[in-house]
């Protein structure tokens, strides 16, 4: 048996863990977005593999027998070429993933269905606006330039951010409800704009703005092909011991 984890979570690095007590191999595969990424306890491989193409010649290269997605919800891409890659080859596939975040009350959420319906919900007169979606997709907002945005991310950029008028805060987390209410106090925030990542770490803001009542536009996670999906690492390795039970 030979896992390889995509990563790039925190439920990938549990799963990591989790493997490497057990003394099950292990490949964890980063996409090399950070500068420093988290070491592991099992091998690391950084990179793109080259599509759907370069993952299954790289499954068959490196005898993988079990592939655990653990990307996060908006990796589209990998997640997709995960599992065309997994289809070619016959590599049993699973997903562990975050359950999305839901809406209690007091939140006063406003969902959108993408980066591009959240730029076109943001017209009106200029806020200031935490943009917490990382670093990616940063351009798109600049068709709303009249918000000051306040941007939460991993690394220092290395060279100015496609946004007219921002400042930029550097935290890795997991974020804590006090923090993240002095921080939206701090910057004057109006109003939050996120992914639905689901996950404890990244929820504080939420709980922030509602305990602010501040407004919070929530992007929904892409639609991905189906697959088998499991929210716990008790479940992967449930999988990896019985998988026909799953039927995956
Ligand atoms: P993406 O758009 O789905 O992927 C773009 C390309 O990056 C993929 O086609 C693949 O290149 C490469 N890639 C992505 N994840 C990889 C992995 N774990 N190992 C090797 N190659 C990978 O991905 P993304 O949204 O940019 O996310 C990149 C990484 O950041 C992922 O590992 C994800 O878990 C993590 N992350 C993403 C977000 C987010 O909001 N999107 C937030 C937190 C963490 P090839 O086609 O060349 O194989």
């Amino acid at each position: 048996m030979k896992v390889l984890i995509l990563g790039g979570t925190t439920e990938a690095s549990a799963l990591a863990q989790a493997l490497a007590t057990r003394t099950i191999p292990a490949i964890f595969s980063y996409a090399g977005r950070v500068a420093s990424p988290k070491s592991q306890p099992v091998p690391v491989r950084v990179g793109g593999f080259g599509g759907v193409d370069g993952l299954a010649a790289y499954l068959a290269n490196s005898a993988i027998t079990h592939i655990v997605d653990a990307t996060h919800p908006f990796a589209e891409q990998m997640s997709r070429h995960a599992v065309l890659a997994a289809e070619r080859t016959g590599t049993p596939l699973v997903a562990l993933s975050r359950p999305p975040w839901q809406p209690v009350p007091g939140d006063r959420w406003h969902p959108v269905s993408g980066i591009d319906k959240a730029v076109s919900s943001l017209t009106g007169p200029g806020q200031r606006i935490m943009l917490a979606i990382g670093r990616m997709h940063l351009d798109a907002f600049q068709a709303q330039p009249q918000h000051h945005y306040l941007l939460r991310l991993v690394d220092e950029p290395d060279a100015p951010l496609p946004l007219p008028d921002y400042t930029v805060t550097i935290d890795r987390g997991p974020f804590t409800v006090a923090g993240d209410l002095a921080l939206l106090r701090e910057h004057c925030i109006d109003r939050v704009v996120c992914k639905n990542a689901g996950g404890e770490g990244a929820a504080a803001k939420l709980t922030a703005a509602r305990q602010l009542g501040l407004p919070v536009l929530m992007i929904d996670r892409p639609v991905l092909p189906e697959r088998h999906e499991v929210h716990d690492v008790g479940a992967i390795l449930h999988w990896l011991d019985h998988g026909a039970d799953l039927g995956v």
